[in-house]
């Protein structure tokens, strides 16, 4: 692959065992690695691609793998690192590889905001393919209905630029098995004043946050948004948290906040929204992790799955509110998000850990929805428990337009 300005990178090359390496560890038993210098590198090996039948991966850090990109090429787009910010329209054009931490960076230099998620290290793209759970959902909907446009090379090696069509609203959340994105452009939101952070309690408190945490999740403005988690790691004391981010002025957040009382520990203050990433500090290393997402319908049983008995081998659950905006109308395959919280619950690989996520889903019962979002499928999941059979038809049959020869090979494939 000479025709190639970037690394090329073959297993058994120096340095292959890191670069191939994703962030979420799957195996993954690629046989070249490039690192594209430019668009043009990206244009180049699909051609490749297609003169001499390989499949291209394309991934940015690999957050989302899932081990599907063994005999492929795997692609990173990491130079594609130019973020620019029109701060009279209020919209960004990302790179794919430009990381939600530099948009929001970027962005909050001018009061603005991305629809981020809680990982600064996760790229604008990949995040916004799988349609984009961010902090501020509840007052703008999904991430990926803010994209007005994506700038790709297509399976045939052409470069284009796409707004609107079959292949605009597919990749606006139906993943990346379509075509090669190289840059996203989408509209920022004002956040002129902002305010976050962690509250701490021990276990022993679970039971009254989490009542607290169900009556002001009801009545709660778009503008705030909680998160509660049960960690159990081991080694550490049980803790009980709540993650919180307001947009706007912080003594309303305070009010609104007062009824959780007396936390050991509490991170909230007035933020920018290039802090995000500090409520959470999701890990930055490579961390491989057994996970189930599931998405839910109200809060009947939760608090008996998650407080009624230990939790132990899972050791960290996430319970998001969702709503609002997410509710309401959506141009994404996925459609909107009608279910109330999402549920992220993850262990050690192993399994005990999976034996342990299947007694959890049993015991939140009725509340499980039927579905997950995309962007959180994981390696026992496919596109089915993502989309109704309508909607994979449509992505399948758009596919089969756009990308005929399947040269592109997404982490969770349509076909
Ligand atoms: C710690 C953590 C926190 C997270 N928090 C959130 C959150 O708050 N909200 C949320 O919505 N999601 C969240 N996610 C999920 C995340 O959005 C997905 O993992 C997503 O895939 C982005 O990760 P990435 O940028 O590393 O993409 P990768 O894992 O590198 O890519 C995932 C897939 O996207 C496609 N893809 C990526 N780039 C391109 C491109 N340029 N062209 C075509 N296809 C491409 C490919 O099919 C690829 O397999 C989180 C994940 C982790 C691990």
């Amino acid at each position: 692959m000479d025709f190639v300005r970037g690394r090329v990178l073959r297993p058994g090359d120096e340095g292959f065992d890191t670069v191939h390496r994703p962030w979420n560890l799957v195996g993954q038993d690629v046989t070249a690695v490039v690192e594209a210098a430019d668009i043009d590198d990206v244009a180049a090996l699909v051609r490749h691609a297609n003169e001499n039948g390989l499949q291209i991966a394309t991934q940015a850090g690999g957050h989302g793998a899932s081990g599907n990109a063994g005999g492929a090429v795997l692609l990173r787009l990491d130079r594609l690192n130019e973020v620019r910010i029109d701060p009279v329209a209020a919209t960004a054009r990302a790179g794919a590889g430009v990381r939600w931490g530099a948009v929001q960076e970027a962005a909050a230099a001018h009061g603005l905001t991305g629809l981020a998620g809680s990982s600064p290290i996760v790229s604008a793209t990949g995040y916004t393919l799988g349609g984009g759970l961010s902090w501020f959902g509840r007052a703008f909907g999904w991430a990926a209905d803010s994209v007005t446009a994506f700038e790709v090379v297509t399976a045939d090696g052409e470069r284009s630029r796409v707004t609107d069509g079959d292949l605009f609203w597919a990749l606006r959340g139906g993943g990346g098995d379509y075509a090669i994105v190289t840059a996203i452009e989408f509209g920022l939101h004002p956040a002129p004043e902002l305010y976050g952070g962690r509250m701490i309690w021990p276990l022993s408190k679970a039971r009254q946050i989490f009542l607290t945490y169900a009556e002001i999740t009801a009545a709660a403005p778009e503008a705030l948004t909680l998160w509660l988690g049960v960690l159990n790691f081991p080694g550490m004391d049980p803790l009980v948290t709540v993650d919180v981010t307001y947009l706007g002025p912080a003594a309303s957040a305070v009010e609104l906040l007062r009824p959780f009382e007396n936390p050991v520990s509490d991170s909230r203050r007035v933020l920018t929204p290039a802090e995000l990433g500090q409520i959470t500090a999701d890990p930055v290393d490579p961390s491989a992790a057994a996970s189930r997402s599931l998405l839910l319908n109200g809060l009947d049983d939760v608090e008996e799955a998650l407080l009624g008995q230990p939790l132990e081998p899972v050791f960290g659950v996430q319970l998001r509110h969702l709503g609002g905006a997410l509710a309401g109308p959506s141009a994404t395959p996925f459609g909107p998000l009608t279910e109330p919280y999402y549920v992220y619950a993850l262990g050690a690989p192993g399994k005990a850990t999976y034996a342990g996520l299947d007694e959890l889903t049993a015991r939140l019962g009725k509340s499980v929805s039927h579905r997950k979002p995309y962007f959180a499928l994981s390696p026992s999941d496919t596109v089915a428990d993502a989309f109704d059979p309508g909607t994979l038809d449509r992505l399948r049959a758009v596919k089969r337009r756009h990308d005929p020869r399947n040269v592109l090979r997404a982490n969770y494939p349509v076909v």
